[in-house]
């Protein structure tokens, strides 16, 4: 911002020139009949240079002469002229004709006359603004060395108010609309179109930047003509080395280079510098040369405000704690992208951490902070440079990169090493991610994160730790499941899932020895969901945890309430999922429930299916070990759909085997025999253990199953699953029977 017009001319003043810089000699025209005149005149003058400039001298030999050649050129400093030549006033006609015709008010005259007497009126000499008016005679080489150098100084100074008040303009309306710009890359081109416009040359040139020394090396921030395909490169990548030392120099000394190419220094904020080097065809004039050193002192100025502009702005684009771009700063991010390449090769995640705020909670909110600071630094090492990283919200980041560079599994892979905090801890963090691909262009960027953000919530339902791609046809899909699931939370907390029971029957003497807990989903209109609907998606969202819980206490406050009415033996069974078993406290929750309800171990089945034989074995037996301390006992459900390994059935403690309603009613029963029951029945035989029969339906089926000597049975032939009060009426019927 210029505020000071003085000051802009008092700096130009000031300016040191740069050594070794080869200045546009002063040119001299020599208008004189006399061509003796000429030659001394140009010996007298021989080597002289002033303000480190040489002389070069064009000759005119008549007054019309002279005319015509100031009228072709018009960067003459000064012209000496004769008074008489063609005429007795030629001189002073041409003096009027410099003045008033071409309108050269710069050019400094010496009059130089070889009569003496014939003098001007001392009018003339001020009107036409004559620097000097000697005799020939007068002028001794001393003299007329001194005249000249009076001249010339007088011509520079001229030339450089001149400049300085055309720089000044050009400087008001460059640095006018450069503050209105409120990004640097813009900026930076603008500075190159106002430099060349300046210099009066083509658009060659190129910005350097070092906007973040010295942790990162200079870039080439903006670039016109041969350099346009350096934009964005580092500078070290250019190949012209020449140009490059150029560049450096100028940013490590903080000075202007005026030399082959010119390069000046743009400071800014912090530490912070662009240098520009423009390289025009023709050796730049003193005046010139300062009339970019006052550009550039001025546009440093918009410069700095830029900066610190965009470091205010910065504060609504970035995350002061992680320092990467913030939800704002994503989305206009993903904008300019869009905008600049094809949207059907992108791909945008959104990553959770799992767990944050319960770390949050129980250790401090530092220790919170050093997490998110060391994924984020993970995320910016592990990701490549040109992916765009944010962190969106609290304990989600966002990144937006070319769809190939951003996978599943390569999302998933930065989470695949521990983490290093400050104190040199170690700590594994697992992320949960949304990934979608943008292949819809009439999404904005905050439509894509929205979307991203669906893709997310999916994960975190029902991929713990995992990377869900959500892809468009699966939508539709997964917001039925969201909505299912919605529901099934407001239903359990609404008490609208109820326990069903259904007896397990003595072969050999069809007394009732027990009964399974089967749940059921009533809704509003009085219909039950089956479980096998909803059941899948209450594990896949954790949800099984709780309901789980709550299955087991109902179902032994059922058993409780039987006391007196059935055998001490009588046993419920509890379907119990592999994700429930896999909670630390499982087995003490049982013991809890155990005692809370006053039943008793022998009382209590747990029927587990065959996948925990995929789980870890060690922690699984333990588990299952301490349930059997305790009198409990399990039961291995749906034996014979999956598989078990001999070793298995050999390790766990399974008392009970329950053969699959597959082999009973299903499409896998192989009645009248019943082989495969046969052959269950025999190996649970071998390992001491017990078995059970379920999806009993028909008498033959029945009879068919006592022959293989299997000792339990479940199914609808004796009794479908009932609620607490319906089977209590059935046990009392099936008794009096
Ligand atoms: P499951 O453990 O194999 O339970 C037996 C299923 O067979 C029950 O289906 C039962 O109603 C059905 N069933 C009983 N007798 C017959 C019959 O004669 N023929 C036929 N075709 N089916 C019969 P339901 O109640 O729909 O339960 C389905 C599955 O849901 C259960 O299979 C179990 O895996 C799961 N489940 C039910 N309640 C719970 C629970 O409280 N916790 C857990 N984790 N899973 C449960
Ligand atoms: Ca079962
Ligand atoms: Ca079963």
């Amino acid at each position: 911002m210029i505020d000071n017009n003085d000051e802009l001319i008092e700096f130009a003043d000031e300016v040191e020139e740069a050594p070794g810089l080869k200045l546009t000699p002063w040119k001299i025209l020599i208008v004189d009949d006399d061509p003796d005149v000429h030659v001394t005149t140009k010996l007298a003058l021989k080597d002289l240079s002033i303000e480190d400039a040489e002389l070069t001298f064009v000759d005119a030999y008549s007054a019309v002469e002279g005319l015509r050649l100031l009228r072709q050129e018009n960067d003459f400093s000064v012209a000496l002229i004769d008074v008489v030549m063609e005429n007795d006033d030629s001189g002073l006609s041409l003096v009027q004709a410099i003045r008033d015709q071409l309108h050269n008010h710069s050019i400094r005259l010496i009059l130089r006359t070889g009569q003496p007497g014939f003098a001007p009126e001392s009018d003339t000499i001020r009107l036409y603004d004559i620097n000097d008016y000697k005799t020939k005679s007068e002028l001794t080489r001393t003299r007329l060395i001194t005249s000249i150098a009076i001249a010339i100084r007088s011509y520079s100074q001229i030339k450089q108010l001149e400049a300085n008040s055309k720089g000044l303009q050009e400087t008001l309306v460059a640095t006018a609309a450069l503050s209105r710009l409120s990004n640097i890359n813009n900026f930076a081109a603008d500075v190159i179109t106002y430099l060349c416009t300046l210099l009066d040359i083509e658009k060659e040139c190129l910005i350097c930047a070092a906007l973040n020394p010295p942790k990162e090396a200079p870039f080439i921030l903006s670039a016109a003509g041969h350099f346009s395909d350096w934009e964005g490169e580092p500078l070290a990548k250019l190949p012209e080395e020449r140009v490059r030392k150029q560049l450096t120099q100028v940013l490590e000394s903080k000075k202007h280079i005026f030399d082959n190419g010119i390069c000046v220094y743009f400071p800014g904020a912090n530490n912070q510098a662009l240098a520009a080097l423009v390289e025009p065809e023709h050796t730049i004039t003193a005046s010139e040369q300062r009339l970019l050193e006052v550009f550039c002192s001025n546009i440093a100025v918009t410069f700095e405000n830029l900066q610190l502009y965009s470091s205010i702005e910065q504060l609504a684009f970035q995350d002061s704690l992680v320092k990467l771009p913030n939800r704002n700063g994503f989305m206009t991010e993903i904008g300019r992208q869009l905008n600049h390449s094809p949207r059907s090769k992108k791909a945008l995640a959104l990553i959770d951490l799992d767990g944050f705020s319960y770390m949050n909670s129980v250790l401090d909110d530092a220790f919170g902070d050093e997490i998110l600071c060391a994924v984020a630094q993970r995320l910016c090492t592990h990701l490549p440079r040109s992916h765009c990283i944010a962190r969106v919200g609290g304990d989600i980041f966002g990144v937006f990169a070319n769809h190939k560079d951003l996978t599943p599994q390569i999302i998933e892979s930065v989470f695949s090493e521990p983490f290093t905090l400050h104190k040199n801890e170690s700590l594994r963090i697992s992320a949960t991610s949304g990934l979608i691909l943008v292949d819809d262009d009439s999404l904005s960027a905050a439509e894509l994160i929205k979307n991203a953000g669906v893709a997310l919530k999916q994960a975190k339902y029902f991929n713990r730790g995992k990377t869900v791609l959500f892809a468009t046809e699966q939508a539709d899909k997964a917001r039925d499941r969201m909505q299912m699931l919605n529901r099934l939370r407001a239903a359990f907390s609404s008490q609208r899932l109820k326990l069903h029971f259904q007896p397990f029957i003595r072969l050999q003497d069809g007394v009732t020895v027990g009964a399974e807990s089967l749940l059921r989903w009533e809704t509003d209109d009085g219909k039950f969901i089956p479980p096998d609907s909803f059941i899948p998606l209450a594990e896949q969202s954790g949800m099984i945890v709780a309901i789980g819980e709550w299955v087991l206490s109902t179902a032994l406050r059922w058993r409780s309430s039987l006391s007196g009415k059935v055998d001490d033996t009588f046993r419920v069974a509890v379907n119990v999922s592999l994700v429930q078993l896999k909670e630390d406290d499982f087995v003490e929750s049982v013991i809890q429930h155990m005692q809370a309800q006053r039943v008793a171990g022998h009382q209590i089945e747990i029927e587990l299916t065959e996948s925990i034989a995929a789980e870890d074995i060690i922690s699984v037996t333990k588990k299952l070990q301490k349930l059997r301390e305790h009198n409990i006992s399990i039961s291995m459900d749906d034996f014979g759909t999956g598989y078990s390994s001999l070793s298995v059935l050999r390790n766990l403690p399974f008392n009970r085997l329950k053969i699959d309603r597959n082999f009973i009613s299903g499409s896998a029963a192989d009645q009248p025999n019943y082989t495969i029951a046969r052959t269950i029945k025999e190996l649970a035989g071998n390992f001491k253990m017990h078995t059970i029969a379920e999806g009993i339906e028909t008498q033959g089926q029945l009879d068919a199953l006592r022959q293989t000597g299997c000792e339990e049975g479940q199914g609808y032939f004796f009794a479908r699953p009932m609620d607490a009060y319906q089977f209590e009426s059935w046990l009392m019927l099936s008794a009096n029977e």
